[in-house]
Formats: structure tokens, C-alpha cells, sequence
């Protein structure tokens, strides 16, 4: 192993939570800080797709994720009414690589909890100032008090303060749509797949989670756009109008405006993701476009390979360059052909059907293919 014993992890998402569970795993003493007061998600559903559950596997954490979501066979693309376009055969596409699971966020935390049970967490603590020297590194914490690590773990998610403090200043960049997340407690009828219907700059995707419930999301392509909590549903109801008849279940199974979650999409381009002992993880180094609903299983990945780079006997700088070498590629990969989806969407409807229709199962392999073999 490296020469390291004490790892600060910051941040308790995905990323936090998949590497503490790798790094505790390792005999690595961990402390991890968590900037909430309480474990909490924001967001509503999301998808771990089998390289995701490929990673997890390892940290014998799938079981506990796949029992708490749903497994889905079939990826497909749907116009406005709700007519296929293409569909792709997910065990068939990911050969054994894992299942496909569609899960709340909040369960899946639950199942991410559990690697986490003998790790000292802090919730309610960010860090305030980092100062790094050639042996480690130096940490005040929000609360005053201060502690010393062989190495840091930026993995704080989109807006990551340790990569403001470690690295200066790159504010995430706008992707160009708005999103508008939400879980309802029922299944449209007949409904068991992952599907996205195409309208006219936008799209409305639809997710079975689990326990017969359904993660809905919908995307316009708006650059500039403020939705008040305040009338959110109607407006996502007559944005979404005309949409296929599962769609109107869904939207008519929302009950208030709180209910709906919206942001704009937002993603980072970040050339460094290690100076010295300080390391980016997850959507701190690379979040992306959510159009390949890949981001957090390039977290668990990262999460992965980091934990196995700092197995080997290397020194720390050399482990986290074998880190970053090894993760660079797949994750410009998935944050290039996510943006090349994003601006499919603002195609012509009826270019995009067309090109949907009779090339959208292969420009599907060909943007997931490299995500079958191993990180
Ligand atoms: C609309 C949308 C849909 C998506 N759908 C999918 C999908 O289907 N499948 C998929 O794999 N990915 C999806 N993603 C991407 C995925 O959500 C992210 O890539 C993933 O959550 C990244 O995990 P993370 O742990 O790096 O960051 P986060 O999940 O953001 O976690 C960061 C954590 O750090 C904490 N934190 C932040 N700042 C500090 C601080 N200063 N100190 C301490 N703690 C801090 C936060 O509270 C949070 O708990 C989607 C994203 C969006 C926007």
C-alpha cells in the first residue's frame, strides 16, 4: 500500500460514500465530513447502470442497492405520443456485466449507508481553509476545529469547495437545459421499461424505482430559465402536455409543486484532479450532462480505481497520477458524447425521430460500448 494512513473524505454523496466503503475496506483509517446535518438527498430517482453495479459489486454493496430498486430490461426512445423509435435489450447490450437498476436516491444512499457503519462520519462540517506540505495536509474545519491527513478526498460534489481551495476557482458551466425531477408512489399501466419521449426541444423520461414506484424527468432545452417552486406543477403539466398517456399518468399523479425538484443542468471542465496530496472524485473533477444518466456511475468507478491506485506500493503523487491517467479518458468520454445527446434534443422533431428510428440503437452501442470493459 501507499504510504498514507489517514484519509479525509469531503462529501458523502456517491462518491464519498462508494470510496470510504473501499478505503475502510483497505485498512486505510478514513474520516469522512459530510456538509448536511443530516444524511439527505436532493433529487429524486436516478440509475445505476451495470458498470455502476460492476463497481459496487466488488464492495459487495450491489445486493443491498439492487434489493432496495428495480431491475430494468429495455432502454427505449419514444416520440411525443409515445410511439417506439428503437429499443435497446439491456442484458443483452451489457453481456453480464451487472443488472440495470432504476432506485430513489434516498434508497440508494441507504444501501451506500451501510459500507459506511464503522466509518467516523461528521455531519453539519465543510472545510474552511486546506494548506498542504510536502508530508500532508493541514485542515480547519467549519466548526474550528483543525486536523492533519496523508491525503484529501475532494469528493463534494458539483460545486466542490476543496477543488475552489486546492485548485482556484471553476465555477461549473450551464449545460443549456432545465431539469424537473420528481417520485411518485404508482406505475403507469403496462409500464416496467426506461423510456424517453422526444417532443419538440425537450424530453420526458420515465423510470420504474422500485416498490411500484415511478421516477419521472423532464428536459427543455432553456439556457436561462428560473422556475418558482410556486406553480411548478402546473407549468410542468402544460409544458408536458400531448405527451404519451403514461406520461399524463405521471404528471397526473403529482399532488404539489413541492413535490418536483428543478435545476439547470450544469458540468465541469477540469484539467487538474490531483495537486500534491489533495484528489478530485465523482462530479467535483467531472461532473457531466445527465444524458447518458452516467455521472454517478463514473463516481463509483472513480471511487473504485482510486481505492485499488492506492493498494499499490507507489508513492501517493505516483498513485494518484496512475489514478488520473487511468479515469481521464472514459470520463471525457462520457461528459463528450453526454453533451453530443444534449444538443440531439434541440434538433427538429421530426430530423431527430428519423434519425432515432433508424440509427438509434446503434448510436446507443456505440456511445455505451466502451463502458463494458472493466475502469
Ligand atoms: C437531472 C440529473 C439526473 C441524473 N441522473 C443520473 C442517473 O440516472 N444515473 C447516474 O449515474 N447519474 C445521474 N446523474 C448524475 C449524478 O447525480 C451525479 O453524477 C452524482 O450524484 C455525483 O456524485 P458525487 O458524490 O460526486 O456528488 P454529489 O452526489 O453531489 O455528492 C456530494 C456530497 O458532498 C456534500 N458537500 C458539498 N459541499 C461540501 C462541503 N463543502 N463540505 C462537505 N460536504 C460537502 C454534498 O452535500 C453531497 O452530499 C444525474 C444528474 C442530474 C443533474
Amino acid at each position: 500500500m501507499v504510504d498514507v494512513d489517514k484519509i479525509l473524505i469531503v462529501g458523502g454523496g456517491i462518491a464519498g460514500l462508494t470510496l470510504a466503503t473501499a478505503l475502510h475496506a483497505q485498512g486505510f483509517a478514513v474520516d469522512l465530513i459530510e456538509r448536511n446535518p443530516t444524511w439527505q438527498t436532493l433529487g429524486a430517482g436516478i440509475a445505476v447502470q451495470p458498470n455502476a453495479m460492476r463497481a459496487l459489486r466488488a464492495l459487495e454493496l450491489d445486493g443491498a442497492v439492487a434489493d432496495r430498486g428495480m431491475t430494468l430490461r429495455h432502454w427505449g426512445f419514444c416520440d411525443r405520443q409515445g410511439e417506439l423509435l428503437c429499443e435497446i435489450d439491456l442484458q443483452d447490450f451489457w453481456n453480464g456485466v451487472g443488472p440495470f437498476i432504476g432506485i430513489e436516491r434516498a434508497r440508494l444512499q441507504q444501501a451506500l449507508l451501510i459500507g459506511v457503519a464503522a466509518v467516523p462520519c461528521r455531519l453539519g462540517m465543510s472545510v474552511i481553509a486546506l494548506l498542504q506540505d510536502h508530508d500532508g495536509v493541514s485542515i480547519c474545519f467549519s466548526d474550528g476545529s483543525r486536523g492533519r491527513y496523508d491525503l484529501v478526498v475532494g469528493a463534494d460534489g458539483i460545486s466542490s469547495g476543496v477543488r475552489e481551495l486546492a485548485f482556484g476557482a471553476n465555477p461549473p458551466v450551464g449545460a443549456g437545459h432545465i431539469a424537473w425531477r420528481a417520485v411518485v408512489p404508482m406505475r403507469p399501466a403496462k409500464f416496467s421499461d426506461l423510456r424517453f419521449f422526444f417532443g419538440d426541444r425537450c424530453f420526458f423520461g420515465l423510470c420504474p424505482v422500485g416498490g411500484g414506484h415511478t421516477y419521472g424527468f423532464g428536459h427543455v432545452a432553456e439556457p436561462h430559465f428560473h422556475d418558482d417552486v410556486r406553480g411548478r406543477l402546473a407549468r410542468l403539466r402544460r409544458r408536458f402536455d400531448g405527451f404519451a398517456d403514461s406520461v399524463q399518468e405521471f404528471l397526473a399523479a403529482l399532488e404539489c409543486d413541492e413535490q418536483v425538484h428543478c435545476s439547470t443542468v450544469e458540468w465541469v471542465d477540469q484539467e487538474e484532479w490531483h495537486r500534491g496530496r489533495v484528489v478530485l472524485i465523482g462530479d467535483a473533477a467531472h461532473a457531466s450532462s445527465p444524458m447518458m444518466g452516467q455521472g454517478g456511475g463514473m463516481a463509483m468507478e472513480d471511487a473504485y480505481v482510486l481505492a485499488e491506485c492506492l493498494r499499490s506500493p507507489d508513492t501517493v503523487e505516483a498513485a494518484l497520477d496512475r489514478y488520473v491517467t487511468r479515469r481521464k479518458p472514459r470520463v471525457r468520454w462520457v461528459q463528450q458524447e453526454s453533451l453530443a445527446v444534449s444538443q440531439i434534443i434541440g434538433l427538429p422533431s421530426e430530423t431527430r425521430d428519423a434519425a432515432l428510428r433508424t440509427r438509434g440503437e446503434e448510436m446507443f452501442r456505440h456511445r455505451f460500448r466502451p463502458l463494458i470493459a472493466p475502469p
